[in-house]
């Protein structure tokens, strides 16, 4: 028997030494690595002194084997008590009692200590059994200490996993009472061996088994169960619903949302598959790898939903099985429905927002070959007026009638939508398009809010596609330049692009893109054209612009004014025409030649630059006498922001230049801003009173013209004389200044030096 127990006992010692050292190596790994080698190297010294004490025939030996265990015992209850605390996660509020206890086991040591004197704790007596001395222990008082200390603690750590176990979720339970059970077991088996007397505590192997347990409880369980239940609930409170596969494709599980949306109970998981194929039809469940976009109709309401499958990887080879997680997007589809809508629609109107309807007519277009269809580009006449009498709600609402009209009228198989304020696009297949129709529909149609009421007058250009392939937003705009030569006319609503506007555009983009060279390589140079006194002597010149064109050849500004005036360019062409007129009269004063000349100021100059202070800046820069340069300005501008305009006028005179009112007569001209105009000369065009034969009416226009100037201290001049007739009559009227074809047409400036000399 001694022999039997000598080989357990020393097994279990090599295990508690492995346990040991493999926990110590996990110290770093393991938050409980330390604590747990602790216990299980305490466990050792017990089963190192029940090894000598069953090996021995020696009392001595025998009473080292008995010290060996009891103390031994008291630092494993001891480290069972830290594991316990740190296992259980109990810390020690009461600081006393952890140090009370502390100190009974340190008691318990001492009086250990003094046994070999005093013989107070144990003393041992030999038994013989089988033949073989062993060394049976006598337990005093000291003992019946240790014990009641052991115990105590024992009873109380015991208790801990007791409630432990009672108090956890079921799940966590194992945590506990695996260990509980190991101690009780360990407990009633030392209790038995202390009772029976026997000289062999074999309830020493119930406590090495409970300290392999807790060995691999504290560092190796893994709890999976509690894992699982974890998982499961954890999915279960997401959103998206979920269904997991097995590897024959069997579903095995399902959270509860996808419980939910495929109709089925909390076990016939294998129902899923074909719940599902009847919800959403299509899908491929053979398949791991895919993701689906579907819709359900749930009553009145179409929900959206992503289906996404995917494998659950095992090893490099081989899959777990697959998921399929279904996510109810409804509400991302509906707000990304709503800013699509709001992207591409108009907020006031509802049509289409420009570049939406122009890629849906480019979609429309390319949609069949064969069909042919017509761009119309519609504008509401004077819509500025509207807003400004009637106020912008009222023009708001006349948009939205105008958008509704559109909609009745469009045709089938159309695109319409706003293009820009009060203009509106649409592509109407050419087989329904019928233009009178058009006309009568939306031509003009009265507007009434219950308050108001205007009649709304719509024109319309249209466009014939001749070819699909032309940019959508270029057809549009050639509707809109039929438009354009609708204007004011309140007859016509629907005005057609023809070649000839196309022409149009082709020389505007052409000869715009040249300006920059024709410039610089001085094509454009000025003509001078002689202004004469009374006398018929030349007082000063006009400077009329002249390009001379290295293909085309001569250009008069006719060709070419009108366009730059259009996109803005003239100012280019002015302001070199201001600095050549400049650098002209720089040189007469040199050559003490006391001429004046005048230069042209557009319109649209006023736009693209502080026209005073770019004129200024020239007259100082080449030194010349200001009162040389004459400045003419067409009426026309005067009706635009006429007080902006004669504060220009102002700041010409008095920074000392002369102001010539041009083309007089012309435009609008009102007699009575004549009054406050601050101009010193008013130029007289012969051409708007019928050059050739100026009859009695234009003759009396003329004489009163005349003489009212002079009334005013206006210097009259007149332009386009042509005839000696005309130049003698002007002169009876008393007109002081002329200028025609009469005296030269305009010529290059050398051509002009050479006929003042002459
Ligand atoms: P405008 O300022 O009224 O210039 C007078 C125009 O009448 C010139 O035409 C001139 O050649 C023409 N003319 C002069 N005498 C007679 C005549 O006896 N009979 C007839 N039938 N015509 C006569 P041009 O040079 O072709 O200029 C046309 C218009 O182009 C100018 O009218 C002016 O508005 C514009 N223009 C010319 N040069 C410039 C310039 O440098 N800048 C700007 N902004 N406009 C210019
Ligand atoms: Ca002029
Ligand atoms: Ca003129």
């Amino acid at each position: 028997m001694r022999v039997e127990y000598a080989i357990i006992y020393s097994i279990l010692s090599i295990i508690l030494t492995v346990c040991t050292v493999s926990a110590m190596r996990m110290r770093q790994t393991k938050a409980m690595g330390g604590t747990v080698a602790f216990f299980v190297c305490a466990l050792l010294f017990p089963v190192l002194g029940n090894l000598i004490i069953i090996s021995t025939s020696n009392k001595y030996v025998a009473e080292v084997g008995y010290y060996i265990y009891f103390l031994g015992m008291d630092v494993m209850i001891f480290s069972l008590l830290r594991l316990t605390f740190h296992y259980c996660r109990i810390t020690w509020h009461n600081k006393p009692l952890k140090y009370a206890v502390y100190l009974l086991f340190c008691l318990d040591a001492v009086q250990y200590a003094l046994n070999p004197y005093l013989r107070q704790a144990f003393d041992t007596e030999p038994l013989i059994v089988e033949n073989e001395t062993y060394y049976k222990l006598l337990p005093y008082l000291g003992q019946l200490y240790h014990r009641i200390l052991c115990y105590g603690v024992f009873v109380v750590i015991v208790g801990i996993y007791l409630v432990k176990t009672i108090k956890a979720v079921r799940i966590y339970k194992e945590r506990y009472y695996v260990i509980f059970f190991s101690l009780l077991a360990g407990g009633i088996w030392e209790s038995f061996y202390i009772f029976s007397g026997t000289p062999i505590d074999r309830s020493i192997i119930s406590f090495v088994v409970c300290g392999i347990l807790v060995y691999y409880f504290c560092l190796y369980y893994r709890p999976m169960r509690l894992l699982d239940s974890m998982l499961a609930n954890m999915t279960s409170e997401l959103p998206e619903a979920l269904y997991f596969f097995d590897t024959n494709g069997f579903c095995i599980w399902a959270n509860k949302p996808g419980i939910r949306l495929a109709g089925i109970s909390d076990e016939d998981y294998s129902l899923a598959e074909s719940k599902l194929l009847k919800l959403f039809a299509d899908l491929d469940f053979s398949k791991n790898e895919w993701s689906e976009n579907k819709t359900l109709k749930i009553g009145k309401e179409t929900r959206y939903y992503v289906l996404e499958k995917h494998a659950i990887p095992y090893s490099d080879k081989k899959d777990a099985g697959s998921f399929l997680s279904i996510r109810d997007n409804t509400e991302e589809q509906k707000t990304l429905q709503k800013e699509m809508y709001n992207a591409t629609h108009d907020g006031l109107t509802n049509l289409y927002t420009k570049d939406y309807f122009l890629k849906k007519t480019e979609e429309l277009l390319r949609s069949d070959d064969e069909k042919h269809y017509v761009a119309v580009y519609a504008n509401v006449s004077n819509f500025k007026l509207i807003n400004d009498i009637f106020g912008t709600g009222f023009g708001d609402y006349c948009l939205k009638v105008i958008a509704e009209k559109i909609r009745e009228t469009a045709p089938e198989g159309c695109t319409y939508g706003r293009m820009v304020g009060d203009t509106f696009g649409m592509c109407i297949p050419a087989d329904c398009f019928d233009d009178a129709e058009l006309e009568t529909a939306l031509g003009h149609f009265k507007v009434n809010d219950g308050k108001l009421e205007h009649t709304v007058l719509i024109h319309m250009g249209v466009y014939f596609i001749p070819d699909k392939n032309i940019d959508v937003s270029v057809m549009f705009d050639r509707a809109r330049m039929a438009v354009n030569t609708i204007k004011n006319d309140y007859q016509i609503f629907v005005a057609y692009y023809d070649d000839a506007m196309r022409n149009q555009v082709l020389w505007d983009q052409n000869i715009s893109s040249h300006l920059g060279e024709a410039i610089t390589e001085k094509q454009i140079i000025p003509y001078l054209q002689p202004i004469v006194d009374t006398d018929g002597k030349p007082v000063g010149a006009e400077a009329l612009v002249r390009w001379i064109h290295p293909q085309l050849g001569f250009l008069s500004p006719a060709k070419f004014v009108p366009v730059f005036e259009r996109n803005g360019m003239i100012a280019e062409v002015d302001k070199y025409m201001w600095r050549c007129a400049c650098e002209i009269l720089a040189k007469w004063k040199e050559e003490g030649l006391n001429l004046f000349v005048s230069i042209n100021i557009s319109p649209k100059d006023f736009y693209f630059m502080d026209v005073v202070s770019v004129i200024i800046s020239y007259a100082d820069k080449y030194n010349i006498d200001r009162s040389r340069l004459r400045i003419e300005i067409t009426e026309s501008v005067m009706m635009d922001d006429n007080r902006y305009r004669m504060r220009i006028m102002n700041d010409f005179r008095e920074a000392g230049f002369i102001v010539e009112i041009d083309d007089f007569g012309s435009g609008y001209s009102s007699l009575n801003m004549l009054k406050d105009m601050p101009v010193d000369i008013i130029k007289i065009d012969m051409g708007f009173l019928n050059r050739s034969q100026v009859n009695d009416r234009a003759q009396k226009i003329l004489h009163n013209i005349i003489n009212m100037n002079s009334d005013l201290g206006i210097v009259s001049l007149t332009e386009g004389v042509e005839t000696d007739e005309q130049y003698r009559m002007l002169l009876d009227m008393g007109c002081r200044l002329f200028q025609g074809y009469h005296f030269a047409k305009p010529m290059p400036v050398a051509e002009f030096e050479d006929w003042v000399k002459n």
